[in-house]
């Protein structure tokens, strides 16, 4: 698992230099359990149910509620605070709905959820059940997304996912009966995985017609089983030019069938992004519960401790689990707007004295140059494969 960043010393009572969140905030509670590590997650995430006091499936959603209230004490705004909320992990249906839904209500009575606030669940399919599903969207949850995957077996085998593509169809059967928004994830990639299965998967998340669909690359960390694997040579990752096609393939597909990209590897039917990424990409304020998340409230990011037990132990002596934290410059925060900003549908303004820059990408086809001539830097599809380069190029 990645480590963290390191940081200054974060206040023991959690205090932050600017705590206002008067034009409300997002929240993200991480759930750090899985059934099995699959062989390239290094996601913060145990297959350990009983770790401990406080960090043990039973009793975890205790420690969050001693997060809900340390930053109830923090945070600085009136009336119905919430906009998002999205429970990510890790498995987050590892817990019962019951305990899931403890948690949203521990953060409805603390801060309010606004009207039409989006409070959105991953899920495993094989995690789910119809009841399951009615008993979250009685909770209050509105959006489920799928960790799909893929619609191939054999793929699905390579990935050490558990499912079968069947239970992802009945899974996102029952997610609608429950009136719940749908989200389906598709990994392109995978070792040994054609052209022609990709294909075939993303066919099939289309014919599931879900609100939205994501796609990422296969990434490969060194210290996970796959990457072991792969520096052994047991495996063979796919090489940038695959994984370019790949993409393109997807974002044809999703194009055509009336899915509009806006983010580099999001789509979705008109209306149905999802609000609560938007508020990392537009480096809004959210906070982040749970060990190793992340928050950002005003300029200052801080980070919890990683371990379950240690963030436990901390909530147990009323402690705040920040680790550390650090307080972006100004041109710092103008760096990270412009990295997260270029991946998104509506680009960025072209940046003062980039004009020549700006003219290359637009001749190189990776910017479009309508926009460019508007003052909007925005991706071509070749850009976005290559949104990297460009941003780097941005700060050469
Ligand atoms: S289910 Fe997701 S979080 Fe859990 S091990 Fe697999 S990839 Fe990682």
């Amino acid at each position: 698992m990645p480590e963290l960043p390191d940081g200054e010393q974060a206040p023991p009572d959690g205090s932050l230099p600017d705590p206002g969140v008067h034009g409300g905030f997002a929240a993200y509670v991480h759930i750090p359990f899985c059934a099995v590590r699959c062989g390239y997650c290094d996601f913060n995430t145990y297959t350990n149910l009983r770790m401990g006091p406080g960090a043990s499936v039973d009793d975890f959603p205790g420690s969050l509620a001693g997060e809900i209230a340390l930053s109830r004490r923090v945070l600085r705004g009136e009336g119905r605070l919430l906009d998002t909320a999205f429970f990510g992990g890790g498995t987050p249906t590892m817990l019962d709905p019951g305990q899931l839904g403890g948690v949203l209500a521990a953060l409805d009575s603390a801060f309010g959820l606004r009207a039409g606030a989006e409070v959105t669940t991953e899920a495993n399919p094989e995690s789910v059940s119809r009841d399951s599903l009615l008993r979250l969207a009685d909770a209050g949850f509105t959006r489920v997304s799928f960790g799909m995957q893929s619609a191939v077996g054999s793929v699905l085998a390579a990935l050490d996912r558990r499912h079968t593509p069947g239970q992802v169809e009945r899974a996102v059967a029952w997610a609608r009966q429950a009136g719940l928004d749908v989200s389906v994830d598709l990994i392109y990639g995978a070792p040994g995985e054609t052209m022609g299965q990709w294909r075939r998967s993303v066919d099939a998340a289309l014919a599931l017609e879900p609100d939205h669909v994501s796609a990422y690359a296969l990434t490969v960390e060194p210290g996970t089983r796959m990457g072991a694997q792969a520096a052994r040579g047991r495996i063979r990752l796919p090489d940038p030019d695959e994984l370019a096609d790949k993409y393109e393939a997807a974002d044809e597909a999703l194009t055509a069938s009336g899915y509009r990209w806006y983010e580099i590897s999001n789509w979705a039917r008109p209306g149905r992004e999802c609000r609560h990424n938007a508020v990392y990409w537009r480096s809004g304020n959210w906070w982040g519960y749970g060990p190793g998340a992340h928050s950002h409230v005003n300029g200052t990011r801080f980070w919890n401790v990683k371990h379950p037990l240690a963030y436990a132990r901390r909530i147990g002596a009323g402690e705040s689990p920040a680790a550390a934290c650090e307080t972006l410059t100004a041109a710092e925060r103008r760096r990270e707007d412009v990295m997260l900003g270029i991946r998104l549908r509506e680009g960025i303004e072209v940046p003062q004295g980039a004009g020549p820059l700006v003219a290359r990408f637009a001749d190189d086809g990776l910017v479009d140059p309508g926009r460019a001539a508007g003052g909007r830097l925005v991706l071509t599809r070749k850009g976005r494969l290559l949104a990297d380069s460009v941003t780097r190029d941005l700060w050469a």
